[in-house]
This record gives structure tokens, sequence and C-alpha cells, in this order.
């Protein structure tokens, strides 16, 4: 076995790489770009070794700098995560060029999957049912447009460098191939250097089940499959296995598939071989085809560690280092069922836009569940990279136990400072077609309305809100030595007022204490008397008729109540920074996110009118325009093309009004 390794990535995949490698007595070196000098990983790692700035093509892109740092601290093996370098064949050769170990496939396996055109020419060969359709080298879009027609409207038109769900198109009918391959080949420009595309059918009822198979560079063995079918934009979000409705015959039909196209490239390592299903009529020994295979560990690897008790990072050590298989494929066996949830920085009501920020509060259930987190509490989401901030795993007897676990670990599942997907997973976890394990990968998009209706804050949520923002609250803190006594405050039964901001609406919430804890409180127009008791993990809110768990946590101005798997999040206005503001007409322009500032279109001296786009900054990939308040002549400008800004930072400030 290795004594120490390099692990070539960041975030959780880095961490659980890491947990894995401790247990085994592994010493880990961690890199780190400057975006990351604080990240949980590199204070988990034995060592670490910084490689550049923030931007990943300058530093956990950069193969020569990660080797460097593996030779100059003695890692005797590359660990490459998902994502980064992890599928990058010429990272693999120079990895070993040099005499160090690559924890993964060899160059050549990658290669051959590398490309999803040639990849299916592989797999025809290899007897593995792939998707019918076009995946030659001619690229005419007449013939192309000609051979869709001969597959069938609708048919998918896909990248051949392919991944992460772009440069993909669904057309409908003939009319609109020419425009959709047209884009689909700008984006895959864009996003692998390479507008190659393969047509392919679009399976109707579509389900993605993939099968975990891991090989030894000869022979390989199947983990079970995993469903992977809820999909937003081709992106998983939640995923689990086994497969609802899976049946033995199929299931040992696609895993003898998947080992078949693992042996058929010599594969080394953990990988995944991922099929779209025709889910219309069941689950059928003929109704899966081959899609791609991922060449390395996957981000939902956990379901399968749930299932079948296995460590696949031990498993990929140790095969790394040179040992056999560790099992054969029949001492493996599922056990009960288990789910994956993503949760992201992200605004799910915003088309999903990408968020960053302090993680003000993040508080996981303590017991019953696998959290891979590659983030603390006051740890930042940066534009830099992916804005996932944990993955939850939970293992239940049966689904339903399984499910039912996952509701309750999303509802117990606090964060404030950014906003993430939470809610949206909840509501995901209790749709009626997905309990009942009725899943394809149209579902998300169908409901979506419904999935990401954010509700009314309840009154007692705003309630609490105003009695921690006056203070009548003492917040639950663990480290605080408030938390254990009794800490309520009796003021008395003056009333006391208070506003409270939410986005653009504002409250005005009124209090007025009855006893230590009853108090009477009138929120907009609606008055009523509230108990609220602490618990253990927060309060217990009750109006008379409705008794509801919720807990608050307040940061400065920010107050945020979790109840119900939602976070509502408050601000207590400065009354006097409103003023100021508006007595100044909007004298500013203020960075509207954290982000990076792409261009400054203006300078001091400049006259602008209102509307004019003085700024464009790029956050999580997306431009933004910053715009002028009002008419004016600008006096300062603090940005300049290139700065990494905070969200609230003063970018440009016009010259007063006079008057
Ligand atoms: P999985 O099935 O494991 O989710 P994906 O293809 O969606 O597979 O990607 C897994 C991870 O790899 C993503 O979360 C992302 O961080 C990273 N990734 C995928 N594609 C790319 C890409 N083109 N460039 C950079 N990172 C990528
Ligand atoms: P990527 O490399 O971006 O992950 P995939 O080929 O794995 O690309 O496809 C991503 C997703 O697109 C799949 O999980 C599935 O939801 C959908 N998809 C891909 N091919 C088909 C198809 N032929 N029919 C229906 N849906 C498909
Ligand atoms: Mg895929």
């Amino acid at each position: 076995m290795f004594t120490k390794i390099l692990i070539a990535n960041r975030g959780e995949i880095a961490c659980r790489v890491m947990q894995t490698a401790r247990r085994m007595g592994v010493a880990t070196v961690a890199v780190y770009s400057d975006a990351d000098a604080a990240a949980k990983h590199v204070a988990m790692a034995d060592e670490a070794v910084h490689i550049g700035p923030a931007p990943a093509r300058e530093s956990y892109l950069v193969a020569e700098k990660i080797i460097e740092a593996a030779k100059t601290t003695g890692a005797q093996a590359i660990h490459p995560g998902y994502g980064f370098l992890s599928e990058n064949p010429d990272f693999v050769e120079a990895v070993e060029a040099v005499g160090l170990t690559f924890i993964g496939p060899s160059a050549d396996a990658i290669r051959k999957m590398g490309l999803k055109d040639a990849a299916k020419r592989l797999m025809e060969q290899a007897d593995v049912p792939v998707v019918p359709g076009y995946h030659g080298d001619e690229q005419d879009p007449s013939f192309l447009a000609s051979e869709a027609e001969k597959i069938g409207f609708p048919v998918l038109i896909k990248a051949s460098a392919g991944g992460g769900g772009k440069g993909m198109r669904l057309v409908e009918d003939v009319a609109k191939f020419d425009d959709a391959l047209a884009s689909a080949q700008r984006e895959a420009e864009a996003a692998f250097g390479d507008k190659k595309v393969l047509v392919e059918k679009f399976i109707t009822s579509p389900r993605h089940v993939e099968i975990q198979v891991f090989g030894d560079g000869d022979k390989a063995i199947h983990l079970f499959e995993r469903d992977c079918s809820l999909q937003r934009r081709h992106q998983k979000v939640i995923e689990e296995a086994p497969a609802p409705g899976m049946t033995e015959e199929v299931r040992n039909a696609m895993g003898a598939a998947a080992v078949r196209a693992a042996e058929s490239i010599g594969y080394k390592g953990a990988g995944t071989v991922e099929f779209i299903v025709d889910g219309s009529n069941g689950l059928r020994p003929d109704a899966f085809w081959f899609m791609e295979m991922n060449t390395r560990l996957q981000v939902e690897h956990p379901v399968t560690e749930e299932v079948t008790g296995v460590d696949l990072v031990e498993w990929q050590l140790r095969v790394a280092a040179g040992a056999p298989l560790p099992v054969r494929q029949e001492d493996l066996t599922i056990n009960g069922h288990a789910f994956e949830a993503r949760i992201y920085a992200e605004d799910a009501a915003k088309k999903f836009m990408p968020q960053t920020g302090p993680l003000e509060h993040l508080m996981f259930p303590k017991a019953g569940v696998r959290i891979d987190a590659g983030v603390r509490p006051g740890d930042r989401i940066t534009p830099f990279y992916d804005p996932m901030i944990a993955k939850v795993t939970v293992h239940g007897a049966d689904r339903n136990e399984a499910l039912g676990k996952l509701r309750a670990a999303l509802a117990a599942t606090e964060v404030a400072g950014t906003m993430t997907n939470v809610a949206f997973l909840s509501a995901l976890a209790t749709h009626d077609g997905f309990s009942k394990g009725d899943v394809d990968t149209g579902l998300i998009d169908r409901d979506l309305a419904k999935l990401t209706d954010k509700p009314e804050t309840p009154m007692a949520a705003t309630a609490l809100a105003a009695l921690a923002a006056l203070d009548l609250l003492k917040p639950r803190d663990p480290q605080s030595p408030w938390d254990n006594t009794d800490g309520w405050r009796l003021w008395g039964s003056a009333k006391q007022g208070v506003f409270l901001n939410q986005g653009a609406d504002v409250v005005h919430a009124e209090v007025t204490t009855l006893s230590a804890n009853r108090f009477g409180i009138t929120v907009a127009d609606t008055e009523g008397t509230l108990t609220v008791e602490r618990t253990e993990t927060g309060y217990a809110v009750d109006d008379g008729t409705h008794r509801a768990q919720a807990s608050v946590v307040q940061h400065g101005p920010k107050v945020t109540v979790f109840t119900n798997g939602f976070a509502h999040g408050f601000t207590i206005p400065d009354v006097l920074a409103v003023a100021a503001e508006e007595s100044s007409g909007g004298n500013s322009v203020v960075a509207s996110m954290t982000g990076l500032i792409k261009a400054v279109q203006t300078e001091p001296g400049a006259k602008v009118s209102a509307g004019d786009v003085l700024i464009l900054m790029e956050a999580m990939k997306m431009e933004h325009t910053l715009t002028a308040p009002r008419d004016g002549v600008v006096a300062d400008v603090s940005a300049k093309s290139g700065d990494q800004v905070e969200e609230g930072a003063v970018l440009i400030v016009l010259e007063d009004q006079g008057g």
C-alpha cells in the first residue's frame, strides 16, 4: 500500500478521499488555489501545497504543478477525484512518466471512452446495446438531418466530447433540426473546443440507470445499479440504489453488459457505465442502451457504498497499489435502499441561478445520515468552482424507510448566508410520483413550478424573526452558556414594533410580552397569541390551534427562520442607512452579488444616464450587468476588470446632484 497520496481535487470529494486514506493509515497531501487557502480539504490533509490562483485552469487543471507537488512531498500516487483532471488521459501519462501511480484507469481506457461517438462504436463491438443513431465522422448538416429522419424523431444531438449535460439538444421534428444542430455545435465548440456531434434516438419515458463497475485491468465486477432519473438540465439531482422496479433479470443483463464494457477496455478501478432505459413499460432486459462511461469515481457513489457496504475509495487505493479485486461478484449483495441528494448554493426560484456567499450557518442532522461536505460553517461558496455544499445520503431497510429518512434529513438541514436548493429537494422528496418510484428524466421539468414554489411565510416564522430582532429570544447556540439556561427576558407588557425586510417586501410586526414565553403578536393585519417553547433543536411555536417546530439563527441584521424544511430569511433594516440611501437618490453602483468584474464601461467624469450599463460582472459563469441608478456624472470608480468583489461592495459613485 502507498504510504502517502496526493489528492488532485478540492471540496467534498477531496475530503471524502482523505477520510478513507486516513483510516487506512495513508498520509494525505492536498493541493489548493488562492481561493481555497483556508478550505476544509486543506485543513484535513496532513500536508498541503499551494498551486496557484483561484481559476481552475491556473491551478486545479495544471498538471505540471500538481505532479510537482506530489514529487516534492514524496507522494507515491495521485487520486484525481471527479471533474478537473480525472478523465484527462494526458494527465495520466504525465503522472506515470515521472514514476507515480495514477489512482484510476489507464490513459488508454480513458481515451477509448472519452468521446461518446468512438465509445459507442467500441461498445457495439463488445456486444453492449447502444442507443440507435448515427455516431460516425460525417458532419455535413444535411447528411445529419437525413440520418435523424432515418432514426425517427424525436432525436437527441450530442457533443461527442460532451459532459455535464452540455452540447445536447432535443429535436422534435426535422424543421427544427438545423437550428438545433448549429446551437449544439456552438455550445460544444465553446465548452470542449470540439464541435463534433452524434445524433441518437431520443428514448421516450427515459430513465437514467447506471451500473457501478470495478476492474483490476483485466477482469471486472459490478456493484449493481443506481437510478439517477431525477435530473434538471441533464444534471442529476437525487440518486438512489437500487432502481425502483428493478428485477433480478434486468439487473443481471445490465450488470453483464457493463462488465463487458469495462473488460473490453481493460478497465482498472472504479467506473460507471451509464444506460438510458425506456421506462414506458417497466424495466426490460431488451430496453436499455449504453450512453457513456464515466471513467472515474462518480459524485453519487455513496448510494452504492450504502447498499453494498463497500468503501469504493478503499478499493481504488488497494487496486491501484497492485492488489487483486477485493471480492468476487457472487460475494456482493444489496442491503436495503439508499438515496443521495445534492445540496447546492442556488436560487431555485430564479432558474436555479448559482449563489455565492458565506455559509453563516450550516447544520446537518447529527445522526442516521451520511454527510459528504467540502465546507464548514463560516466557509464561503466562491464563484470559482462548483457551488455544491454537501451531499446528504440516507440508508433504510427499504425504499419507503429510506425516503422517510431523506425527508427528515432535509428538513433538519439548515443553511443560512446563502440561498440553497434544500426546499426544492424537500419538495422533490415528497413528490407523489417520485414517492411511488414512478421516475423518469422529465419528472422535474414537468412539475417544476410546483417544486420550486415558495410557500407564504407562516405567521409563526415572521413572529419568531420579530422576537429574535427584538432580542426577546436568545438564539440557540450550542457554544453559548445561555443555551442551557432559560434565558428569557421579561420586558413587561410594553408593545414593541420592528420592521423586517423579506426580499423587496417589508413587514411590520408588533410584539407584546405576556409572560416568559407567551407573546401577543401582530404581523401586518393578523393578530395572534403565540407560546414559544425551547426544544432540543430550536423552538416549538403554538398559536393555539397549531404547534410547529422551528429554529432561528441570527447574524448581524440577518435572521433566518427554518420551519417545515424552508429557510425564511429576514433582514432587519438599518434605518439610518436606508435614510441616507433615500436622500442620496441612489448615488452608487453596488455589486449585486459576489463575483468577478469582467468590464468597467465608464470612467470618472463620464456623463451617464439612468439604466446605462456601467459594469459587467461574472458570477458562477453567468454574466450580470450593473446599471446607472440615475442620470449623472461619475465621481469615482473603485473597480477594474479582473477584480473579485463581494456582494454589496460599492463599485461606482456618482457626483452629488448639487442642490
Ligand atoms: P456525475 O454523474 O458524477 O454527476 P457529471 O458528468 O455530471 O457526472 O460530472 C460530475 C462532476 O464533474 C460535476 O459535478 C463537475 O464538478 C465535474 N464536471 C463534469 N463535467 C465537467 C466539465 N466539462 N468541466 C469541468 N468539470 C466537470
Ligand atoms: P453527459 O456526458 O453530459 O452526462 P449523457 O450522454 O450521459 O451526457 O446524457 C446526459 C443525460 O441526458 C442522461 O442522463 C439522460 O437524462 C439524457 N439522455 C441522454 N441520452 C438520451 C437519449 N438517447 N434519450 C433520452 N434521454 C437521454
Ligand atoms: Mg452522463
